[in-house]
């Protein structure tokens, strides 16, 4: 598949060439010059696939030709290593749970399988690659994970100082091998403003081989599609009309949520939850896209001010906005509402959510009054005990850690503090 530059001022690219660069040279994200529709015959025969199949059809023809079947069915294979279970809370609404990954985040999916295109691409490459990342929290550690020893690539990670979690910061701290961790004295756009910089530093650029592991980078960001596949199996039967609310920041993932409505998978609306940070929502209503200053809250993977996909979604709906509000629903909630929301689905429903998932609760109810026909899944993006510090504001009983958590708890810390582009310069270029 070729990929276009929706900035319109770079030529196409390859799957390969597109995940290789992250971004386009004219800084514009990149896009599919074409999307097929699955054929009936697969959503008829849906309940009879693996999780493992389902993947391959839907991401096929994206990275074909260049990467063989046998590879992608051996990368999806890979990728897909954890469970994605639907949990029923009410008649009107599900948590997808997507946190059972090696990091407890979504991002283990994107971060696993662009790992594994990048590596098969590089396997007989002379140069390093340099995967160069920001990240407000989960990203680092799935990316950090996802990368660990792979060969001829190298991974460096930006994270707002004071604004990640503790377990977050162990998962992109104490890992070593080929993987650094910088600390920014700054809020997540500052280390997103870095990377770009870097990304259009040409003195970077002619030295090294850099990409970026955030979700503009296709790889990262395309398999993201599989899970609403995996919800839609194992609902379809019982539901007719099916919502999700997915906890927004950058609006990755939910954007592969509409990848997978162009594929054909029958979602009946999206519904983008977001915390203060509400450009999007704002939008909906007014019409104005405006980028904000990001603002700290307690679901800190949502705070992004100018959410880099969301043009994506604009341009899947031909940047027609009275199509596009048929389609999205956006509604923003504050730090007081998130802990009501931990409170009340575990003392109603007997379930422990962190507080993006939260979020995805209360703009699925928000949703499901007005549209009381459809049955809501949010997405459950992180598991509770990565934000635990929040969840234990509201919820006494002591909450078990998971093996993959107390694990890195005990680790040794190694991180740089950098307050400038220049000294993140120095690092790349050492
Ligand atoms: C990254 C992240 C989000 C936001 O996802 P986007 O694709 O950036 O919109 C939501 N929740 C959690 C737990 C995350 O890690």
């Amino acid at each position: 598949m070729q990929f276009y530059s929706l900035n319109g001022k770079a030529p196409s690219a390859s799957f390969k060439d597109a995940v290789a660069k992250g971004l386009a040279p004219d800084r514009g994200l990149y896009f599919p010059v074409k999307i097929q529709k699955l054929p009936d015959s697969f959503f008829k025969s849906i309940s009879d696939l693996s999780q493992e199949e389902i993947a391959f059809q839907a991401i096929h023809q994206f990275v074909n030709p260049e990467i063989p079947d046998e590879i992608l069915k051996h990368i999806v294979k890979e990728t897909l290593c954890f469970d994605f279970p639907v949990v029923n809370i009410n008649k009107h609404l599900s948590s997808l749970e997507l946190f059972h990954g090696p990091t407890m985040a979504f991002k283990d999916v994107g971060a696993r399988f662009m790992s594994r295109c990048l590596g098969y691409f590089n396997q007989n490459q002379s140069k390093d690659t340099t995967v160069l990342v920001a990240t407000s929290g989960d990203t680092g550690g799935a990316v950090a994970h996802g990368f660990l020893g792979v060969k001829g690539i190298k991974v460096v990670i930006l994270y707002p100082k004071g604004k990640v979690s503790e377990v977050q910061e162990q998962q992109l701290t104490t890992l070593g091998q080929n993987i650094t961790a910088l600390e920014v004295d700054g809020v997540f756009d500052d280390c997103q403003d870095m990377v770009k910089q870097a990304f259009l530093d040409q003195t970077i650029t002619d030295h090294i081989q850099i990409t970026s592991a955030n979700s503009i980078n296709v790889a990262r960001w395309l398999p993201q599609m599989f899970y609403f596949f995996f919800a839609y199996q194992q609902l379809y039967k019982k539901h007719n009309n099916i919502a999700f609310s997915v906890p927004s920041g950058n609006f990755g993932n939910i954007c592969a949520g509409f990848m997978a409505q162009q594929l054909g998978l029958p979602i009946h609306h999206l519904i983008a939850a977001n915390n203060r940070n509400k450009v999007v929502t704002d939008y909906l209503k007014t019409q104005r896209y405006e980028p904000q200053q990001t603002i700290p809250t307690y679901s800190n993977a949502m705070d992004v001010g100018n959410p880099s996909n969301f043009i994506r979604i604009q341009e899947i709906f031909k940047n027609q906005f009275h199509e596009l509000k048929t389609q999205l629903s956006s509604y923003s909630f504050s730090d007081k509402d998130t802990l009501k929301a931990i409170d009340e689905l575990y003392h109603n429903y007997h379930y422990t959510v962190d507080p993006h998932g939260a979020i995805g609760y209360l703009a699925a109810k928000t949703y499901q009054k007005n549209n009381p026909s459809t049955h809501t899944v949010f997405l459950e993006t992180a598991h509770p005990t990565k934000f635990l510090d929040v969840v234990k504001k509201v919820i006494k009983d002591k909450i078990e850690l998971p093996e993959q958590i107390k694990e890195v708890m005990n680790k040794d810390k190694k991180m740089t503090s950098i307050s400038s582009y220049k000294q993140l310069k120095t690092i790349l270029l050492s």
